[in-house]
């Protein structure tokens, strides 16, 4: 794409600049002439007027050539500075001018509350058409890389500069059509957008909505909830708004859709609270039925399930303008089971293990003072280093305590070693002489890391957790052993807070501790944890998965990891065998489409993935 820019944009130059060239020298030329007939001869003429040509053109060619360079590195200096370590400036710039800005929120001090708890926020990150300047000619931006479309959006600064933190083996642009779908969802949440009125007045005929009603699960519950509920509203064209009464997201978000609020305004809350469930709206035929809410949580009626059902869709659901969105799981693998839907979603996904990637990269960006300790932390621990590898540590069962951390501190060196995520420690007691081959300073080859200039190679790991003593016995171990290759590795944790709770201040630190663990080259998240599934997503990284649920369930018959086989969420509970829905019919293709990109988890046999087939 750059490439295709740059010869779009050279070609026209270069014509217009041959055009002009022609209209200097003519003038010069002119100025030449009439100096040469006063001075003397016809030869002593021509002699003059060859010279000048000479000189001409070479200095046009110089001109040329000096703003062709300039115009080319304009539109490939952002790739260039976000691969390459050595051109570090612009990310530190970055960095400067947020920690220069006279704006207290840009500094805050490290992992503090310096947010807004409350879900109010619609006047600070309503994106007005004023201050989100999209304006590229349309040539430019259909060849510019996505990021820098949208990279002047001071209000969400996040959503201009995500990429820039990612190596290039982790950029993945959208597909056009989903391009496409996206601008035109955003204008239909534009023209539907709710205002702070008394009540329904304000609905169009023509609008639809659906609701997410934030659980008090942990984050990556919720986000995996959200991102389903938004892929579920653009293949319903539904408008979605949030709930900010309660829970975090609205307060930990930038607003996603230019020149319209995602939050509800208080006047519709009890639209939706008060709605009848999906049952109760099947057994009214939907007469009447203005609102429904859905309850798509980990436990579900088997009238929730019909949700899933082609004909609830089509013949219920479709007339009903409000939706509540209730769930803690990752839906969209069975949004592609429906019919009308797959053939809306596939197209958008070419690649079906980035929907998640696509769509978080869309939906959930970090508003701008939590976004900016993100780059703070990334910028002071881990940016340096040529190597950045990302240690999610989660035990769903035994509440995360202490008692088997042997085993599992053992389990995560052996998988880590076997996966070559982390360099292999020195285990015998006298550390060598390391001799560092050339060879070594190069980053490896498929991991698309920077490359450096020191003479070491380099590994940053972060380990997130809500217990130290993994961070702690994985710091010790590089400190006292050094690595068999040389490899520097520096060892990090932002927070530890114990236990898990349902504070703003936690879920602050989880949200920047997902992106950080995303802006890995390598990653390793552990089975079962929503909170890892939502980062390998945000990363598009196909991770190693910790098998600790077998641990904690003493099951020895499982592996202790794996390598993931996509990048995509686990939905836990799709309840596919348990759904009546009479005869559904589903072309061939789309049943060929399923049996390839859909595929049981790997941490859960019963559970469904999306995949890119390739493998
Ligand atoms: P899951 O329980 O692993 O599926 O992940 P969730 O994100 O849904 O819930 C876990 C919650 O515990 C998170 O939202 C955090 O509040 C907290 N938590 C768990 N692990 C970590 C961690 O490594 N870092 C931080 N900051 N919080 C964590």
């Amino acid at each position: 794409m750059v490439t295709a820019a740059a010869a779009t944009v050279g070609g026209s130059m270069e014509f217009g600049m041959t055009r002009s060239v022609s209209a200097v020298e003519e003038g010069i030329m002119g100025v030449a002439r009439s100096l040469s007939l006063e001075v003397g001869g016809k030869s002593k003429f021509l002699r003059n007027v060859r010279t000048m040509r000479f000189l001409l053109a070479l200095i046009m060619s110089a001109i040329v050539a000096m703003v062709a360079v300039s115009r080319l590195k304009l539109l490939v200096d952002p790739w260039f500075s976000s691969h390459h370590e050595t051109q570090q400036p612009p990310l530190q710039q970055l960095l400067m001018s947020s920690l220069s800005s006279s704006n207290p929120l840009s500094n805050p001090p490290l992992l503090t509350h310096a947010g807004v708890a409350t879900g109010h926020n619609s006047a600070k990150n309503h994106l007005s058409s004023t201050e989100l300047k999209l304006v590229p000619s349309p040539v430019v931006a259909a060849n510019r890389p996505q990021f820098l479309s949208s990279i002047v959006d001071s209000t969400c600064t996040s959503r201009g500069q995500q990429e820039m933190y990612r190596d290039s083996a982790h950029q993945f642009p959208r597909s056009g059509l989903l391009d496409q779908a996206l601008e035109e969802y955003t204008r239909m949440h534009s023209h539907c957008a709710l205002y702070d009125g008394d009540g329904s007045s304000d609905v169009k005929t023509e609008c639809r909505y659906l609701v997410y009603l934030e659980g008090y699960e942990g984050l990556g519950n919720r986000l995996l909830s959200l991102v389903s509920a938004f892929a579920y509203a653009m293949v319903t064209k539904r408008a979605l708004v949030i709930d900010a009464r309660r829970g975090h997201l609205a307060a930990l978000l930038c607003e996603p859709f230019q020149d319209s609020s995602w939050l509800l305004p208080p006047g519709f809350v009890d639209e939706v609270w008060g709605a009848p469930n999906l049952e109760d709206a099947m057994h009214r035929g939907f007469q009447n039925v203005s609102a429904v809410r859905i309850n798509l949580r980990h436990e579900q009626t088997r009238a929730d399930q019909r949700f899933f059902c082609a004909a609830t869709q089509q013949e219920g659901l479709q007339n009903v303008t409000w939706i509540g969105w209730e769930s803690n799981q990752y839906y969209v693998p069975r949004l592609f089971m429906i019919p009308s839907f797959w053939s809306l979603l596939s197209p958008w996904f070419p690649d079906p293990s980035l929907v998640f990637t696509q769509l978080t990269r869309f939906l959930c960006l970090p508003q701008n003072q939590i976004w900016a300790r993100i780059q703070r932390i990334h910028e002071s621990y881990l940016a340096s280093s040529m190597m950045q590898i990302g240690l999610q540590v989660r035990r769903n069962l035994n509440a995360d305590n202490a008692t088997l951390a042997e085993s599992v501190q053992e389990l995560i060196m052996n998988c880590s070693l076997k996966h070559h995520l982390l360099p292999r420690p020195v285990t015998h007691n006298e550390e060598p002489v390391v001799v560092v081959q050339q060879q070594q300073l190069k980053p490896p080859p498929d991991t698309g890391a920077k490359s450096s200039s020191s003479s070491r190679t380099s590994a940053a790991v972060l380990v997130t957790s809500l217990h130290m003593q993994y961070y702690e016995k994985l710091r010790n171990l590089y400190l006292e052993h050094g690595t068999e290759d040389g490899t520097v590795v520096s060892v990090h944790m932002m927070s530890h807070d114990g236990v898990e709770s349902d504070s703003y201040e936690q879920a602050v630190k989880a949200l920047m501790e997902i992106w950080l663990l995303s802006f890995s080259n390598k990653l390793a998240t552990s089975s079962w944890s929503t909170f890892g599934y939502v980062a390998q997503g945000l990363g598009g990284l196909h991770p190693v998965i910790f098998n600790f649920l077998a641990l904690d369930l003493d099951d020895h018959t499982g592996p202790a990891c794996w390598l993931g086989q996509s990048s995509e969420p686990c939905l836990h509970y799709p309840f596919v065998k348990q759904l009546e829905c009479g005869n559904v019919p589903m072309s061939k293709q789309q049943s060929n489409w399923i049996a390839t990109h859909i595929r049981p988890c790997q941490d859960e046999k019963y559970g469904l993935q999306l995949c890119s087939g390739l493998h």
